[in-house]
């Protein structure tokens, strides 16, 4: 067979390419997963979170693109990281026991408020039909809906805002999730959550430790159980003026 040493040469290159770049891009990805698994058995799994939808998701989103470059070596051990701007991405069993507590449905529409990062909304987005998520603070809204957009998260939606007011033009919501501690639940995300739909929010004080609280809306009110302590960075807005 004729082959031209321009062909071979071509054939030469691509076949070099392959050899040495695909094991490095594999072994990356290779240690992230395999560190993704450790993380949901050690801290989310034998603490008892059992939901396999929600298990399967934390062993795939790429929680170490959510955090700056420099962290990316912590981005799986067992504890919140900073994100910039003073807040905080949650410690991934906390964003697994609230995903949980939701009892998500693929056809649901949740409803975020603190987008942070993005990273709560990504696991919610793999998840759910539909994702809604409020951020306050300008820099990490735009921030979020970039890498949110640069992942392939299509069925997210991220607004730069006050949380407390929810999304009145996505209402309503088969679920809510709030992500910053506060000391109320903001009537009007309870008048935007559908009946018999869940809401699971820190509630207490804004700056010292609050309780997990998962409520269920039933005849327009809220039926309330307590989860477990934890500690969030506080909700700002209008929630500090009532
Ligand atoms: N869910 C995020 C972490 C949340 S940290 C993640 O996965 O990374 C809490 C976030 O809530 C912060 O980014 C903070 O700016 C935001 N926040 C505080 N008050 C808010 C409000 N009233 N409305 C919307 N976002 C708020």
């Amino acid at each position: 067979m004729f082959v031209s040493t321009k062909s071979a040469l071509w054939f030469l290159i691509l076949a070099l390419t392959i050899l040495l770049f695909f094991p490095v891009m594999f072994a990356a990805e290779d240690g992230y997963a395999l560190k993704r698994q450790q993380m949901v058995e050690q801290d989310i799994r034998d603490r008892g979170l059992k939901d396999p939808v929600v298990l399967t998701v934390m062993r795939k989103v790429p929680r170490h693109l959510f955090i700056d470059e420099s962290l990316r070596s912590r981005a799986y051990g067992d504890h919140p990281l900073p994100i910039g701007e003073g807040q905080t991405i949650s410690q991934p069993y906390v964003v697994a026991l609230m995903t949980e507590a939701l009892r998500l449905k693929p056809g649901d529409r949740v409803l975020e408020v603190g987008t942070g990062s993005g990273y709560q909304a990504a696991v919610l987005a793999e998840i759910v039909k539909a994702v809604y998520t409020i951020e306050i603070r300008k820099a990490l809204a735009d921030q979020a809906a970039e890498r949110l957009a640069a992942l392939g998260y299509r069925n997210v939606k991220v607004k730069y805002g006050d949380g407390y007011f929810g999304w009145e033009e996505e209402a309503p919501f088969d679920a809510i999730i709030i992500t910053a501690a506060a000391n109320h639940v903001p009537p009007p995300l309870i008048k935007q959550l559908k009946e018999g739909g869940r809401l699971i929010v820190p509630l207490g004080s804004t700056v010292y430790f609050q309780t997990l609280t998962l409520a269920t809306k039933r005849k327009g009110d809220l039926d309330v159980e307590q989860i477990s302590p934890v500690a969030f960075v506080p909700m700002v807005g209008e929630m500090q003026k009532r």
